[in-house]
């Protein structure tokens, strides 16, 4: 398992696939420990790499990935069925916006990690997959420091959309349905729970 770990950050530096930071993973895989988390919708395989090591943050835990890129799919598949992971991990290969979910099934964890300028309309989507207790996490707050610098950026395309990360998180901070607690680790993380229990 460490092996195939360390052979995916090999493989997603050579092949420029994000992935997510050492320190955010281990935040996250603490979350779960301490909340008892079961179930993980999770929006943005890649190559399976927080897949993984959120399916083994314990035993108990299933982890429904979805990924809407044909190679990284079937990457991620690849690597789940090498960590024997495939009873625990179910990949859907799709664009998650189009995807329509068991509305019966809801989840203690809601990962927020794809086009980070459709983080909105992803958790106006996912939300409704949430449980009264759960969190939706998201990643890449700061967008490797751009966030906050926006006005200093000449490229059209990078301003456009750190301007998309800043107005999700002036969502999160006025949304009247959610609390969330933003965290500076990594590239900067959110959690979010529900403000009413439902
Ligand atoms: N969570 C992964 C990890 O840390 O190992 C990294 C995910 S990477 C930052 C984002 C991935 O989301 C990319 O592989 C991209 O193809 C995928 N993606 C982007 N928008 C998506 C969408 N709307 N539906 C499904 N996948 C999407």
């Amino acid at each position: 398992m460490k092996e195939l770990i360390l052979e995916m950050e090999d493989y997603a530096s050579k092949k420029n696939v994000p992935i997510i930071e050492k320190k955010s993973i281990a935040f996250i895989m603490k979350y779960i420990k301490d909340n008892n988390v079961k179930s993980i919708l999770e929006i943005g395989s890649a190559i399976g790499y927080s897949a993984i090591l959120m399916a083994s943050a314990k035993e108990d835990v299933f982890v429904t990935t979805i990924e809407r890129d044909e190679e990284r799919y079937m990457e991620c598949l690849k690597n789940v069925k090498r960590c024997g992971m495939d009873k625990k991990i179910n990949v859907v290969f799709q664009d998650a916006l189009d995807v329509n979910l068991s509305e019966e099934v809801k989840y203690d964890l809601i990962f927020i990690d794809a086009a980070k300028a459709q983080n909105t309309r992803l958790f106006e989507k996912y939300k409704y997959f949430l449980k009264p207790k759960g969190a939706i996490i998201t990643d890449n707050l700061k967008f490797h420091g751009y966030v906050e610098k926006s006005d200093q950026i000449e490229s059209k395309n990078l301003k456009g959309l750190v301007r998309k990360i800043e107005e999700y998180i002036e969502y999160l901070k006025e949304n009247p349905e959610f609390d969330t607690k933003f965290y500076d680790i990594g590239d900067g993380l959110s959690v979010s729970t529900w403000k009413d229990e439902k």
